[in-house]
């Protein structure tokens, strides 16, 4: 209840303010007294974080710590409670940020986009599914939406069991990027949603590096799957039978119930409306890459490869409805077409394993994408109805292990371009609203990380360009050719080391095969084996030719005809992600941005860039506000304005800040909106608020 009349800011109050706020810290950072101190700002959080106060506000941008533990702060009656609430009238949450973006983008009538970003394993995905329920159930309700609805909260499950995994960093962790748009029509119903994935991380299914698992669906399918089920896919009920699941010697996880993960899985196809016959031929695919890997080569006296042992080569052809004999052939010899003739040349065991692995990568990559266009049709709103949307970007987090490799590449080189975003996003939409309110402004410094994205991608001259000339280079490219090459050409980069130039620009060794990227979140050291191979990303004809013939339908639809017809060299795997990677930027600068960051170490709160987004928002002015929402807020503290203030907003915030005795330099009037320059403005005045609340 706020009490009428006046209210001095009598120091004794302000000290009671004061105690409060030393137990639980400061719920907005751009109100922290100690300016700019990464000190302040650390306690701040730590202060919140003991007292399980997990979310922090830099203005509209939302920090959270990963609690490891449930807290009660997600149930219903805590999303009624944010519901049409203005953003900074409750303690901050992530549905506050998600209700804001959904309030804004009804009136407005305009796109938005919710930003997640931070290290792995921070709680970004946790973080895109309490949006994604925050939505689900505070929109209003319709029996029809209701589908809607369970559609897009079951492809979570869905999407996770086949594109997530255990690593070092995170038991659940995200290997895929993904964009979900979520359409609303005018009167705010969920009536749709579009999921964009990118660059599934498919090295993981013939590879695990020790301590990580294969992706979960493999485990849940051996563990959970029902006894006919497996009898007809010919699997046994032991993970360690599968030379593809047990690399990394942890394929039971104690945070982990494969189980009944399994059974989750299953209900939530059928409600993304997966009929019984689409289930059959897709296990089919997750059993047939199990039996792959327990396809064993061996020499012959030269040194070719062949098979001993059937047994799993002939689930395989069966599974994916090949010929037991082509499929034989294909993955132990190459076709080779010299003018008119075929040639047949046979694969050493390596060669063959290769061929194996490369077909296993190929089956279970395209299968995932088959899902994901799957879950979309079901997803698909076929109301012609004018709709808005607001799009939920959980992508893979900065990543840096002891080894990292192509993948690890990708990854980083994505939160590059996001932290890219992040920066101009910010900085464009403050410099434009101090423009359009017709106040003056001195931009900030900051460290802007475009350089290192340009040494990732420009044209011609950046990583990824050197890897592709590499890759089509005809005769002896090898990864450790390419590294030359790297040398050669950015050897001068201030944010690229060798191992020739390391002790010059970090005074850390590396090895000879390695190099160094200082990315903006920190230095990683890349291994450059398996660089041309991975982007490469080649499936040889012969094993393209009949996976076209097969008789499961879904392989039917991964493999089709038109690839077979296309003259055209497809894009390596660094080019395919990059330009998806641009049209993303493109989606999401068409939109309005909202963030929301995760913050996990110290390293992260300085990486992230979040002490310089506190600069800049205090650059000029600490807070702003429109004039009716300052009014309407604050107008019980002068009596010219309460109750009602019957003069324009504006003349009504000039005469509360004057009673209030504001001295000219603390706050300037814009066109709709007040601007205060000091934090402790504020402070005061939001203390003096919450005192005679
Ligand atoms: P990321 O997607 O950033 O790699 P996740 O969202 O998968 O990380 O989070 C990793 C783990 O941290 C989760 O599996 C969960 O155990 C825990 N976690 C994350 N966010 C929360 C939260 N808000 N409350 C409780 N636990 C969380
Ligand atoms: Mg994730």
């Amino acid at each position: 209840m706020i009490k009428k009349g006046k209210v001095k800011l009598g120091q004794l109050d302000l000290e009671g303010a004061l105690i409060a706020r030393d137990r639980v810290g400061i719920q907005d950072f751009v109100l922290l007294d100690s300016h700019n101190s990464e000190t302040a700002f650390l306690e701040n959080l730590k202060k919140r974080f003991t007292e399980d106060l997990i979310y922090t506000y830099i203005g509209t941008l939302l920090i959270s710590v990963n609690p490891y533990k449930n807290l009660d702060i997600y149930a219903k009656k805590q999303m009624d409670l944010y519901m049409g609430v203005n953003f900074f009238e409750l303690p901050p949450h992530i549905y506050a940020l998600a209700d804001n973006a959904y309030h804004t983008m009804l009136s407005e009538a305009n796109n938005h986009f919710i930003l997640i970003s931070g290290e792995s394993g921070a709680g970004k995905t946790e973080a895109s599914k309490k949006i994604l329920q925050y939505y689900a159930v505070s929109c209003p309700s319709s029996t029809l939406l209701d589908t809607v609805r369970d559609r897009m909260l079951m492809s979570n499950p869905v999407l996770e069991a086949f594109g997530n995994a255990k690593t070092m960093k995170n038991d659940n962790s995200s290997r895929f990027g993904k964009y979900m748009d979520i359409q609303f029509d005018c009167q705010g119903d969920a009536v749709g949603g579009h999921i964009l994935s990118y660059l599934l991380e498919k090295s993981r299914v013939v590879h695990q590096n020790h301590g990580e698992r294969n992706f979960h669906i493999f485990y849940q399918l051996v563990e959970g799957g029902e006894e006919d089920l497996l009898r007809h896919l010919g699997l046994e009920k032991d993970t360690k039978h599968y030379c593809y699941l047990v690399q990394g010697e942890c394929s039971s996880v104690s945070s982990i119930n494969d189980k009944n993960d399994w059974k989750t899985v299953k209900n939530a196809l059928s409600v993304i409306d997966f009929d019984t016959t689409d289930t059959e031929h897709l296990f089919g695919i997750i059993a047939s890459v199990l039996h792959l890997g327990n396809v064993h080569f061996e020499g012959d006296s030269k040194g070719y490869a062949f098979l001993n042992s059937n047994a799993a080569l002939r689930w395989v052809s069966k599974l994916l409805g090949v010929h037991v004999q082509v499929l034989h052939e294909a993955l132990t010899f190459r076709k080779i077409e010299a003018k008119s003739e075929q040639v047949l040349s046979p694969f050493t065991v390596d060669h063959a394993i290769y061929a194996r692995d490369a077909l296993a990568k190929a089956i279970y990559d395209r299968a995932f994408n088959w899902l994901v266009n799957k879950i979309n049709e079901s997803l698909e709103n076929k109301d012609s109805n004018r709709k808005t949307v607001i799009g939920l970007l959980d992508i893979y987090g900065f990543e840096v292990f002891t080894v990292n490799s192509f993948e690890q590449f990708c990854i980083n080189y994505c939160n590059e371009k996001l932290q890219q975003l992040f920066i101009q996003l910010t900085l464009k939409a403050e410099q434009e609203e101090y423009e359009s309110e017709g106040i003056e402004w001195e931009p900030v410094q900051f460290f802007n990380n475009k350089i290192i994205c340009d040494l990732v991608e420009e044209k011609h001259r950046g990583i990824i360009s050197v890897l592709d000339e590499e890759c089509v280079r005809p005769g002896d490219a090898t990864d450790l050719t390419f590294l030359e090459k790297l040398e050669e050409k950015m050897g001068n980069h201030p944010h690229f080391v060798t191992h020739k130039l390391a002790d010059k620009k970090t005074r850390k060794s590396l090895e000879r095969g390695d190099f160094r990227l200082l990315h903006y979140a920190g230095e990683v050291t890349y291994c450059v084996v398996g660089f041309i191979d991975k982007n490469n990303d080649l499936l040889y004809r012969n094993i393209k030719d009949m996976m076209r013939l097969s008789k499961n339908p879904i392989i039917q639809q991964c493999f089709p005809n038109s690839e077979r017809d296309s003259r055209r060299r497809p894009e390596t795997v660094a080019t395919q992600f990059k330009n998806s990677l641009l049209r993303l930027t493109e989606i999401l600068t068409a939109k309005e941005p909202w963030y929301f960051d995760e913050v996990l170490v110290r390293h992260q709160v300085k990486y992230l860039g979040l002490m310089e987004h506190l600069r800049v928002r205090r650059a000029g002015f600490a807070y702003r506000r429109k004039y009716e929402v300052f009014l309407q807020r604050y107008k019980a503290l002068c009596p010219a304005t309460w109750p009602h203030w019957r003069g324009v907003p504006a003349d009504g915030v000039e005469a509360l800040v004057q009673h209030l005795g504001y001295q000219p330099d603390e706050y300037k009037m814009g066109r709709t909106k007040i601007f205060i320059r000091y934090a402790k403005t504020l402070f005061a005045i939001e203390d003096a608020f919450e005192i005679c609340k």
